[in-house]
């Protein structure tokens, strides 16, 4: 089982992330892709390097408006009187607010500031120079890995950092720029004709729920932190099913703060039987590792022992797999966990 990863991920390292009011340190380091390549190593993944794609199957995901302003915005910031150090909105539009344009369009905006408040959902995606390459690579590592899956390999895991499940059509957030687990699913969606994405990070998946929330074909499952008082807030509810086509291939299991291992474990066998019964010829895991207990992000009481648990529950659906890494933020617990799930994983996957 090959695992892909490309240095190019680690420019990405910005300084600043807003939280509670204040400008912190971000979470989202360098150090968790170093910590993650050592933890999968010493259970006998092979490094790969991803090679470069192209941007076709990046641009079926994302607006190209929307890569224009990710690839050019750190270097038009840098032109205003007395910038900062990184790209930081400072206005937040109601989108609703115009009617002149099309959801999916441009916006009619052409300052950075503007741009910035129109693409940056909130202020935890500062974006330095490295910011665009790092977020490419991550994305041409998801693609990578699902080429190798395309190719034959029962299994593959790649590492993306930074990571994608909150990026949306033509918005980041939360971390992420580019929506890897969905750029993959593009790329494996012409052998593989229905396809389930499991997100069993801490944080619901908002930009993967909406990217593929009217498709029947790409069924999204997430077992999360219940939203009502927790990141991303606006969406991860269980009345959200699905609509149109996608009517039903939408499943969000929130956890109430607090909620253990038996509850983790219970909703993932849920996501589990419903990928089984959606008719899944191939799964995508959405892997984050912030459910853990000793996560700093994390208001659940998941153990180490339930990664392990859940990685022997995906490996025996015996579906080509392509695992995608999101979030996880304490360094001993993304070790001990992605250790103890991918172990799991290829000992019941086979
Ligand atoms: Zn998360």
């Amino acid at each position: 089982m090959k695992l892909f990863f490309t240095a190019t991920q680690l420019a990405h390292s910005p300084k600043q992330y807003m939280v509670h009011g204040r400008i912190v340190d971000p979470f989202e380091t360098p150090d968790r892709a170093t910590t993650l390549i050592a933890a999968l190593e010493s259970v006998g993944l092979e490094r790969a390097e991803p090679g470069d794609h192209g941007r076709a199957p990046i641009l079926k995901v994302h607006a190209g408006h929307y890569i224009a302003f990710l690839e050019e915005a750190y270097a038009r910031f840098m032109e205003l009187p007395n910038h900062g150090p990184e790209v930081l909105p400072n206005v937040h539009p109601y989108r609703g607010a115009s009617l002149a344009y099309a959801d999916r369009g441009p916006p009619r905006v052409t300052g950075i500031i503007g741009r910035a408040g129109w693409y940056m959902g909130d202020m935890s995606c500062a974006t330095m120079e490295g910011t665009f390459p790092a977020a490419y690579a991550s994305a041409q590592t998801a693609i990578a890995g699902a080429r190798d899956v395309l190719a034959g390999a029962a299994a593959a895991f790649s590492l993306c950092r930074p990571p994608g499940h909150h990026a949306y059509a033509d918005r980041c957030s939360g971390f992420c720029y580019l929506n890897n687990a969905a750029v993959a699913a593009e790329v494996l969606a012409p052998k593989f004709p229905r396809i389930a994405i499991i997100d069993f990070d801490t944080h619901h998946g908002d930009g993967t729920q909406a990217i593929f929330y009217a498709r029947g074909d790409v069924f999204y499952g997430s077992v999360h932190t219940d939203p009502s008082a927790y990141y991303p807030h606006f969406a991860g509810y269980a009345d959200e099913t699905g609509t149109g086509a996608g009517e039903g291939a939408n499943m969000n299991l929130p956890l109430p703060f607090g909620a253990d291992d038996a509850a983790f474990m219970a909703a993932n066998v849920r996501l589990c039987e419903r990928a089984r019964s959606f008719g899944a010829d191939a799964l995508i895991l959405s892997a984050g590792w912030d459910a853990h207990r000793d996560d700093p992000l994390s208001k659940l009481a998941v153990t180490t022992d339930a990664y392990a648990r859940i990685g022997e529950l995906y490996g025996r659906l015996g579906l080509p797999t392509l695992i995608v890494q999101e979030g996880g933020y304490s360094l001993p617990a993304v070790a001990a966990a992605s250790h103890a799930f991918t172990r799991a994983f290829r000992n019941a996957h086979g």
